[in-house]
């Protein structure tokens, strides 16, 4: 928005507002005035078109009239969402003074105000405002050019709400790829890198989520100090060993918190650095194609993330949705948590009382990281108190588990370094009922704090001393209507009709009734007495609030000093939730635990597409198990690269995405949904199926695909799996054929990864018999009655025709024209190799013969009716009666 200038003749309070407007231009500042955040200029525009709220205006700034809209403060939360979800940013300013010491400085002194909060997308910490199960990404990008004039990337990110920080290093489309696993909600890009011609497309695409800083954050040289500040250490080199680049994402990522959390320091942890490679690269085409976390149309329900989720904690959603965002490549470290999975597989009684357990358990690595930037409350501290009860609860079940994999093993021990007393201090100190805010108090239990309890037993006893008060001026008064009253303004007050008012400012009342205000209809009185109580209740309110927020603040400070192993209790309940919630969901959908080595083998027996059969299980169908052997030649039953002919909806696309998936399970750590499978560590997986305009981009369809087909036959190694559905398609169909044609021969000489290749050129089948690493497979179909049934059996072999016309018929295309595709069809397979096809059509006037026909423009000619009539008519299932009715019937239409 337009920032306005301060001029001469603008009031004080819009002098104000310019001033602190100009020190947050990329921000919708929202403006304290009372019960309400007000917006200005065009901050107020963008708010009122966000919100859908009205757009007003108040006063004139150089002549012109100044847009205002406003949000009331208890709703703020609401409206603060909303502008996030939308991809903006607020600073919050708040009065940070008394109006009455305003007033003292001067009748036109505006009351002090400053920002007090920066709320960002990726630094939220607020439960409202988060997704439970969703890490919450900031990230942050730098880069160091290589020898050879190459950059390298480093992308560094952090999860505010848990304290997570993670970085790496990588060439620009490995940079690419890790956005797209991480999905941050914020990405901090210098203005270098984001003006790069080379990444300007990419930067495009995640527009909403960046915010754009200038170069000096970056400063390499001040990086290192930031960091060492930061975690108070004097060498970083207990952390890891960093690039520049990484330091200086990281202390980017460092100076973006410190500058949006205004001093307050969320507890993060290190950063810890991922080695290059111990990931299976995904690029964003293959991520989105597989539908890993969310589907293409970007929900989260039927992704296969939503299907295999069976975890019952936030924290455990969270690390599974990470899990599968990023499988590893190390057979090592997968077969650490594949056999966390299995103990929990086979001990059904200990999976079931942990995760009865967990189901309660909160979330508390959020509620620690909210207390400790200051934004916590007392629930928060209760979620602490039932977490940190359940966490040891669950580690005295492991401590009896009889075989527990190291990886649970660990997860115990960290469990078992919580100390009983910092739950039993939050027990201890915390009421049963407990309110949203700190101030609002009441949230210290009685007994545990004697000066509290005093304080509050004068409030409860001083309104009895009112009470009594009340009745004994009334009597005296002779004035039955007399109340004790109270107002801000005031205080406590004496307040009686008019009428019997007068009786008060008269001898002997007036000795003790001090008259204040008359209203209408009524006057109201002070006296010395309910002063002096005023003052009483006052206190004792403002002790008992007081000694309530230094209880808090204590507890929050005793949090603070174990961060450290809270935060890993949590990650360890996290990985019992996942543990768990995989091996619940492998005992109840009959997965089995992968075989994950070195090799180059991918044997996979009976395997099953995960969501496709979930959604077959809704609608009570069954889903077929397809094998698939891609192992190197000797053991395998099918070539390295496999061809996939069938007609459309025979079920290509789900056999191809399911063995993709089910690798990533594997790497993942996971079971996965086959009869038995054997998998070589897969570096790098990619895919090319369906295909999506990209005319966002101004990029045609088979533009996409041949961008993503040559980042394919580029990138793919001896280790890589490789899923390519159709391509060719976009283009006539000898360019297809002949592209499609090509790929595969370089996939095989030079690539040499495993691949299967679903195609439509049945003509490809023949390179099976040239290449010796290629096979064929076909999805099996039947015809009955003309119609085509689909078994979704994948056999070795090549399909013997399409039924293309089959499919259209399933499709519900007028029954006339799939008759005339029936006559062209013989034509054209019988006049095959004899003539070429533009010969044909001058023999098949394709568009004249419908054209010639008289009634063809309406009306249907009776030929055609008659046989739509006789297509509709199955012999088998008609009743002699019926079958005479059908005769009468066709002869009515000749
Ligand atoms: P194609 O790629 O050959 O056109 P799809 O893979 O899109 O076919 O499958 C079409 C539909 O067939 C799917 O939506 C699914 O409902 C069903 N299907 C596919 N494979 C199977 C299977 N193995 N078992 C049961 N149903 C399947």
């Amino acid at each position: 928005p337009d920032l306005p200038a301060a001029g001469d003749k603008s009031s004080p309070m819009m002098q104000q507002y310019i001033e602190i407007k100009v020190a947050h231009p990329d921000t919708l500042l929202f403006y304290r005035m009372g019960d309400f955040y007000e917006l200005f200029f065009g901050d107020a525009e963008v708010a009122s078109r966000a919100l859908g709220i009205v757009l007003t205006k108040r006063g004139k700034h150089q002549g012109e009239d100044i847009p205002m809209c406003g949000v009331p403060v208890d709703k703020a939360e609401d409206y603060l969402e909303r502008l996030i979800a939308a991809g903006h940013r607020v600073a919050v300013c708040e009065q940070t003074e008394d109006p009455a010491e305003a007033r003292k400085r001067g009748s036109k002194s505006v009351v002090r105000r400053a920002v007090v909060r920066l709320v960002t997308p990726g630094t939220i910490t607020e439960d409202r405002l988060l997704e439970p199960g969703r890490p919450n990404w900031l990230a942050a990008v730098a880069r160091r050019k290589l020898s050879d004039g190459e950059f390298v990337y480093a992308v560094a990110a952090t999860d505010i709400s848990t304290g997570r920080f993670i970085v790496s290093e990588a060439p620009a489309t490995a940079l690419m790829a890790e956005i797209a696993r991480l999905e941050p909600r914020e990405i901090i890009v210098p203005d270098a890198i984001h003006d790069d011609d080379g990444l300007r497309a990419f930067w495009d695409e995640h527009r909403s989520a960046i915010t754009p800083v200038a170069h000096e954050g970056f400063d390499p040289a001040s990086s290192e100090r930031r960091l060492k500040e930061y975690f108070g250490v004097a060498e970083l080199a207990g952390f890891g060993q960093f690039s520049q680049s990484e330091l200086a994402a990281c202390a980017a990522i460092i100076a973006y918190v410190e500058r949006t959390q205004l001093g307050s320091r969320p507890p993060l942890s290190p950063p810890v650095r991922a080695a290059e490679g111990s990931g299976l690269a995904i690029d964003a085409a293959t991520r989105a194609n597989l539908e890993l976390t969310r589907t293409l149309s970007g929900e989260r329900a039927g992704s296969l993330l939503a299907t295999i989720d069976r975890t019952l904690t936030p924290g455990g959603g969270r690390l599974l949705a990470e899990r599968l965002a990023g499988p590893l490549t190390d057979p090592a470290a997968i077969r650490a948590r594949q056999e966390s999975v299995a103990a929990l597989h086979e001990d059904v009684a200990l999976r079931d009382r942990l995760r009865s357990l967990l189901r309660a358990a909160p979330d508390i690595a959020r509620a620690l990281s909210r207390l400790l930037v200051g934004r916590g409350g007392p629930r928060d501290l209760a979620a602490l108190r039932d977490g940190l009860s359940a966490a040891r609860t669950i580690g005295g079940y492991l401590e009896s588990a009889p075989a527990l994999s190291p990886e649970l093993a660990g997860a115990r021990a960290s469990l078992e370094a919580l100390d009983p007393a910092w739950g039993e201090a939050l027990a201890a100190a915390l009421s049963d009922d407990l309110p949203l805010l700190r101030r609002d108090g009441g949230f210290v239990r009685e007994g545990y704090n004697a000066d509290l309890d005093e304080a509050r037993l004068l409030q409860a006893d001083s309104r009895k001393v009112i009470a009594a008060l009340q009745a004994r001026y009334a009597e005296e008064s002779a004035c039955r209507q007399l109340k004790v009253k109270h107002n801000n303004l005031i205080g406590y007050f004496v307040e009686v009709p008019q009428a019997a008012g007068e009786a008060f400012v008269r001898p002997p009342l007036n000795d003790t009734f001090v008259h204040r205000q008359t209203m209408a209809g009524t006057m109201r009185f002070s006296t010395v007495e309910l002063s002096e109580l005023q003052s009483r209740i006052a206190s004792a309110g403002d002790r008992a609030q007081g000694i309530e927020l230094a209880v808090f603040d204590a507890l929050v400070e005793l949090l603070g000093r174990h961060a450290e192993a809270i935060k890993a209790a949590a990650e360890a309940l996290a990985v019992i939730d996942v543990s768990a919630g995989l091996a619940e969901l492998a005992a109840d959908l009959g997965w089995v635990r992968p075989q994950v080595d070195d090799s180059l083998a991918f044997d996979v027996d009976g395997g099953r597409h995960p969501v496709v059969e979930a959604a077959c299980r809704r609608n009570g169908v069954a889903f077929v198990a397809n094998d698939c052997d891609l192992s190197p030649p000797g053991s395998a039953k099918w070539g390295r690269i496999t061809l996939i002919t069938g007609p459309n909806m025979a079920g290509k696309s789900t056999f191809l995405r399911q063995n993709a998936l089910i690798v990533v399970l594997a790497q993942m750590g996971a079971f996965v949904p086959a009869r038995s499978a054997r998998i070589g560590v897969v570096d790098r997986l990619f895919s090319r199926v369906g295909a999506a305009d990209d005319l966002a981009r101004g990029r045609s369809t088979f533009m996409v695909e041949m961008i993503e087909t040559a980042a394919i036959l580029n990138q793919a190694g001896e280790r890589s799996l490789v899923i390519l559905d159709e391509i060719g398609r976009g283009t006539a169909t000898f360019d297809g054929l002949s592209i499609a044609w090509a790929a595969i021969e370089h996939l095989h000489e030079a690539n040499r990864c495993r691949s299967l290749f679903a195609t439509h050129y049945h003509e490809l089948t023949a390179l099976a018999d040239r290449l010796k690493r290629v096979s064929n497979a076909t999805v099996r179909v039947t015809e009955w009655h003309g119609d085509v049934v689909f078994l979704h059996e994948v056999v070795p072999g090549a399909a013997d025709r399409s039924y293309g016309i089959q499919v259209a018929r399933l499709a519900g295309l007028p029954p006339r024209v799939i008759a005339r595709a029936r006559d062209i069809l013989t034509e054209l397979e019988k006049s095959e190799r004899e003539k070429p096809v533009s010969a044909l059509i001058d023999d098949l006037p394709l568009f004249s013969a419908i054209a010639a026909r008289p009634a063809a423009s309406d009306a249907p000619s009776a030929p055609d009716m008659l046989r739509d009539a006789l297509d509709a008519i199955l012999p088998d299932e008609l009743s002699p009666r019926e079958a005479l009715e059908a005769l009468y019937r066709l002869k009515g239409l000749r």
